[in-house]
């Protein structure tokens, strides 16, 4: 079992599979060009699974494979069955800009992905090619009724953003509410890959805005990053606060980079390399620093308010 020094128990790995993105989102990699690490830098699908083995014989439960855009990366479907005929009880889940869900949904969940939390930012068409510099909203909205209807359990991800799509809370609380899905309201979170002059709305004003339509109460938190509310009509919704203190509190994940880099936290620097351990074999090393990784996990992620992260989101997944 993985336990930190702060007694969390370590049982979730979120897996970027790919660097590679087919929008350029405003918010995570508006003017990424497109070079990307050469093929033989990245994991490939066996040698992620050698190591993600070690870590579900450790007791790792949950596995969510995100990147850049998961579903660009060519076979996804053979590396979820490889992971659910390891183990069919984990918890398989999936982070996607809902592009490609439209042809592959039917295919991730046969393979065994359980769940998929979906980007949608904006219900307009010209803000969707603002933010994600491509003509998208179409597509994703058939690719989030595609994965409902697939028997995918659905979530989805706003990024909030002022003057972009910070009008839309109740339009985009109200899409997902009619079609009984969870929406999650995310602050932007800083970073210098971000385009220049995006502007974070704070949790306050998110809540105030769903306030002037629907009553709501907390929910007890878990150890998911977001908060939850309940509407009095029993519809729950949740904000991402990463400078919030009960971000880190019940943090129960670590990351694994398409390099193979394996990171203690969204926010640190610090990361440790696995590749060569499991390239060479050496199970005993790559489990030895997984164990590290767990026991420098910090206890919380020490982003202080007006910080600009130079972690790329793309890489760490999110
Ligand atoms: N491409 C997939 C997607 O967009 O859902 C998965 C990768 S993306 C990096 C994972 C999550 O990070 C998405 O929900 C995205 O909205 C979020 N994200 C990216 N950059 C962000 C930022 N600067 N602030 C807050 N959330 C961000
Ligand atoms: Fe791509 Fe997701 Fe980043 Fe948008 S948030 S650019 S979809 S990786």
């Amino acid at each position: 079992m993985l336990i930190d020094k702060f007694d969390r128990k370590i049982d979730y790995i979120r897996v970027s599979v790919t660097s590679r993105c087919n929008f350029r989102c405003l918010y995570c990699m508006p003017n990424t060009p497109f070079e990307w690490e050469p093929k033989e830098n990245i994991l490939s699908y066996e040698e992620m699974f050698e190591f993600l083995r070690l870590a579900i014989d450790e007791g790792v439960r949950k596995i969510r494979i995100t990147g850049g855009e998961p579903l660009l990366r060519k076979d996804i479907d053979k590396f979820i069955k490889m992971l659910n005929d390891y183990n069919p009880e984990l918890d398989l889940a999936l982070t996607t800009n809902g592009y490609y869900l439209l042809e592959m949904a039917k295919g991730l969940k046969k393979a065994g992905l359980k769940r998929v939390n979906i980007s949608l930012d904006t219900l307009k068409a010209e803000v969707a090619k603002k933010i994600a510099q491509k003509d998208v909203l179409d597509k994703v909205l058939k690719g989030i009724d595609e994965a409902v209807n697939a028997g995918l359990g659905v979530k989805l991800n706003t990024v909030v953003m002022q003057g972009i799509n910070d009008n839309e809370i109740l339009d985009l609380l109200e899409y997902a509410k009619n079609k009984n899905l969870t929406i999650r309201f995310i602050e932007f979170m800083e970073n210098e890959r971000a385009y220049p002059g995006i502007k974070r709305v704070d949790s306050k004003e998110i809540l105030d805005k769903i306030a002037q339509k629907y009553k709501f109460k907390e929910l007890p938190k878990d150890n998911s990053a977001s908060k939850y509310f309940e509407t009095e009509d029993d519809y729950q919704f949740g904000i991402i606060e990463p400078h919030d203190e009960s971000f880190c509190k019940k943090c129960n994940r670590i990351r694994l980079t398409a390099e193979g880099f394996l990171i203690p936290c969204l926010f640190f620097t610090e990361s440790y390399n696995i590749k060569e351990a499991i390239r060479n074999g050496n199970i005993k090393k790559a489990a030895e620093i997984l164990k590290d990784v767990v026991a420098n996990k910090p206890e919380k992620n020490d982003w202080q308010e007006n910080e600009v992260s130079t972690r790329a989101f793309w890489e760490t997944g999110g």
